[in-house]
């Protein structure tokens, strides 16, 4: 259990020395890359020699700012990332040489109107289909001018052997944290939704691929190892399946809204991006690798997609692996994709009796009391 312990200090750790890690990056001369979005090609970034942060924002602090300029009444991820743009107190950001872009959602894509003013920023048009048979080859196209960029700003030549080999450190990395993340496949959970999120900012804010690899995996080992042993960390027994808006920091209200004590429910699993949206997917080491990239990022199930089908199998999927008794949909406030398609998902669970509930939030604290009361109540019918 100590070891147990040692381990997720050392990734809270990892996560607030962030800052410090990318600025020494920043000085030791290699490109520091900004993103927002799942689909942006990280292989292409650390292929030219860059590192990528990611930018999305998970504080209500700049939104005040950031409101100076935007709607009041768009959703809270753009919000909050554009304010800490613009009043520079993001570490991340203020190291960023460029910023990738992308046509998701209507707010974020205007957003990055506004943000080129702040730093450069290359917007990747993103088909809003994959059903079109036209989409991947205008994706991939799309793929190969954010090479060209790249190579042209950073003096950089992008070969295919590099590719390569950023798609299996990639791949690795991914492979190390579904592994974590597959723990709730064990009939009794292993680790709380509090632990998964932290496993998952580790990942995402660790610049050093190898060590990240291999404590996560090490992580997983002693937790088996812990459980084989009879080890039971968690008592909860309501296992709950998020899925939604990407959740961050400030998210982690809903997260202990689900797993307060009274409840006895636990989170197994987030099919969110940041998570199993991310990791579900590998790009395929078995053809040409910029086909491969293209490939793997188009396909993932964002509501931007229309139709958007395959969310719904990856929520099947997830539900069925991690035995979860119920879905919690969460929704940041103004994001139209996410908020309409919750009928379909709701509609699809419903038809197999699977029990859903969808919560509309921000960054905020102001709703902790109602989040704890709907999911109070949710648990109860568990
Ligand atoms: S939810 Fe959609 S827009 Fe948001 S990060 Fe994921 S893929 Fe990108
Ligand atoms: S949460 Fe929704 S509205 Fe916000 S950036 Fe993502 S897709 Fe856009």
């Amino acid at each position: 259990m100590e070891k147990i312990d040692e381990l997720f200090e050392k990734m809270r750790e990892g996560v607030r020395n962030a800052p410090v890690a990318v600025k020494e990056i920043k000085e030791a001369g290699h490109p520091v890359v900004g993103m927002y979005c799942t689909v942006t090609p990280w292989e292409l970034i650390y292929a030219a020699g860059g590192v990528t942060v990611s930018l999305c924002s998970t504080s209500e602090k700049p939104i005040a700012a950031a409101e100076q300029h935007l709607p009041r009444n768009l959703c809270p991820l753009i919000k909050s990332s554009y304010g800490f743009a613009l009043t520079d107190t993001c570490p991340y950001f203020h190291f960023c040489d460029i910023v990738i872009g992308e046509t998701t959602c209507d707010g974020k894509k205007k957003m990055y109107e506004l943000l080129n003013a702040l730093r450069p920023t290359h917007v990747m048009q993103l088909p809003q289909t994959t059903e079109h048979a036209k989409s991947l080859e205008l994706w991939k196209h799309e793929v190969i001018k954010l090479k060209e960029v790249l190579e042209e700003r950073f003096g950089a030549s992008i070969t295919d052997e590099k590719l390569t080999s950023a798609i299996r450190l990639k791949n690795s990395l991914n492979a190390a944290a579904l592994r974590f993340y597959d723990l709730a496949a064990l009939p009794d959970a292993v680790v709380s939704g509090k632990e998964i999120m932290l496993v998952s900012d580790y990942i995402k804010f660790t610049f050093n691929y190898e060590e990240a690899i291999a404590n996560v995996n090490a992580l997983t080992d002693i937790l088996i190892d812990a459980y084989k042993n009879g080890v039971r960390r968690i008592s909860a027994s309501k296992r709950i399946l998020i899925t939604g808006c990407p959740m961050g920091k400030s998210l982690e209200k809903v997260v202990d809204a689900i797993e307060a004590p009274e409840n006895s429910a636990v989170v197994v699993g987030f099919e969110n991006c940041g998570n199993l949206k991310c990791t579900h997917y590998k790009v395929r080491e078995d053809i040409p690798p910029l086909d491969a990239i293209a490939e793997k990022y188009l396909s993932i199930p964002c509501s931007v997609m229309s139709p958007n089908r395959e969310r719904t199998e990856l929520i099947r999927h997830y539900i069925k692996k991690y035995n979860a008794a119920g879905v919690a949909d969460v929704i940041l406030q103004a994001c139209h994709t996410y908020n309409v398609e919750s009928y379909s998902v709701r509609t699809a669970l419903a038809s197999e009796g699977i029990p859903y509930i969808a919560v509309e939030t921000d960054y905020s604290q102001g709703d902790v009391g109602q989040l704890a009361t709907r999911f109070g109540a949710f648990a109860e019918m568990l």
